[in-house]
């Protein structure tokens, strides 16, 4: 190939020389274009005037299937305005080790693959793909904003494996995330409540949350007006552990003499949790044999399905009867675990009610804690808390 039929990509350089130092590799020597002033890198300006010059080698976007490095010959320049800076190049960031074409094609990659896999298709290093994608998302994320924000949704969720939490907190309205922050005490959140100012505490009527958290008080303190609301998903998921869970264990022990009824309530548990209206029609029906066949796994199923009309209730006055409802058959239920829960969920029964007015869709905080893992995986082996929050900012950049 004759190096001199390139086109020029590089606006202000041509090629010099063309060679392939290694297999699959291309590197291209650049010289400045004699037909060009080199520009200042601080002001912009034309600058005539070169002090000195020095190689920089930096990797562009792959040419087909080939690497490409090139080495430019950078000038230093005397500007009459700036003084001796370094010279300006549109298609190279200052002090960057790559293009601005590479750079946009990682960030473009990054937001569909997991790093590792773009860092082995472009050769590049994970956390050089980190740095850019990290830049980009400080750019268009770091800054807070919480103007106009009126309902709250708070939700924790597991660091490295759940040996720490962290916290993320969404305007419920638009599901825009504004704020995500290490650990999950009073202490953790209150630089939220800083950011959102005093203006902003006052205008907050409702925060969503699970029950059992620190969070209720601290939002009582800095917003004393606002509802604290127990959202359906976390006390669906709870009956789920605490309830089902036990009851399914305690049944499966109890027919340690019949094997194959055995086996069938073990392996029930996804189909127990699982939302009936998602199950196919041949697992409907391996659900209802389960249930009629089982009537303490019949008990707790009904009492998870008539637990959440209570967040469906269209008024607090309904919400309530299906609380008084659904308290008594908890009770007379005669089932420990589903008193025992019953019990604890009482206290938090005028946030339970508070749903009816404040409504917010349980599939909200569903798909943010999906999101959370999702993104988790594809940025495998977060060391960098502060990058690993901004992606999920920029993963729910809300509606307007
Ligand atoms: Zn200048």
């Amino acid at each position: 190939m004759n190096a001199m039929e390139l086109p020029s990509f590089w606006e202000g350089f041509c090629v010099e020389a063309c060679e392939e130092p290694a297999e699959g590799t291309l590197q291209i020597t650049l010289k400045a274009d004699p037909a060009r002033t080199p520009s200042c890198g601080g002001c912009g300006r034309p600058s005539p005037l070169i002090h000195d010059w020095q190689w920089r080698r930096v990797r562009d976007r792959d040419l087909l299937d080939r690497r490409l490095w090139l080495r430019i010959p950078l000038r230093r320049v005397d500007c009459l305005h700036s003084g001796r800076r370094r010279e300006r190049v549109s298609w190279l960031a200052p002090r960057a080790r790559f293009t601005r074409r590479l750079q946009a094609w990682v960030e473009a990659l990054v937001r569909m693959l997991p790093i590792q896999h773009v860092s082995a298709l472009l050769g590049l290093h994970w956390t050089t793909i980190k740095d850019i994608d990290r830049r980009r998302l400080e750019a268009a994320h770091g800054e807070f904003d919480g103007h106009g924000v009126r309902r709250l949704v708070m939700d924790e969720f597991a660091l490295h494996k759940g040996h720490r939490y962290a916290t993320v907190i969404m305007d419920a309205q638009t599901l825009r995330v504004l704020w995500v922050g290490e650990g999950n005490s009073r202490k953790a959140i209150a630089p939220f409540f800083a950011l959102l100012g005093e203006e902003g505490c006052q205008a907050i009527e409702a925060v969503a949350m699970d029950m059992n958290t620190a969070f209720d008080r601290e939002v009582r303190q800095h917003c004393p007006q606002a509802e604290v609301v127990y959202d359906l998903f976390h006390v669906v998921a709870r009956f789920g552990r605490e309830v089902i869970d036990r009851v399914r264990v305690d049944q499966a022990n109890a027919l340690r003499q019949d094997k194959p009824a055995r086996a069938v309530i073990k392996r029930s548990r996804w189909l127990l949790l699982r939302n009936r209206a998602n199950l196919k029609p041949e697992q409907a029906i391996g659900l209802d044999e389960l249930l009629a066949a089982n009537q303490p796994l019949a008990t707790v199923y009904l009492l998870k399905t008539s637990l959440k009309e209570i967040w469906y209730a269209p008024d607090v006055r309904e919400g309530w009867r299906r609380w008084r409802a659904w308290y008594r058959l908890a009770l007379e239920s005669g089932i420990v675990a589903v008193i025992r829960f019953a019990k604890r969920l009482k206290p938090y029964l005028r946030g339970i009610l508070a749903s009816a007015r404040y409504r917010l869709h349980t599939s909200v905080l569903e798909g943010v804690n999906n999101r959370i893992k999702v993104i988790k995986r594809m940025a495998y082996g977060f060391r960098d808390s502060a990058y690993f929050f901004l992606k999920i900012k920029a993963a729910f950049p809300g509606k307007a």
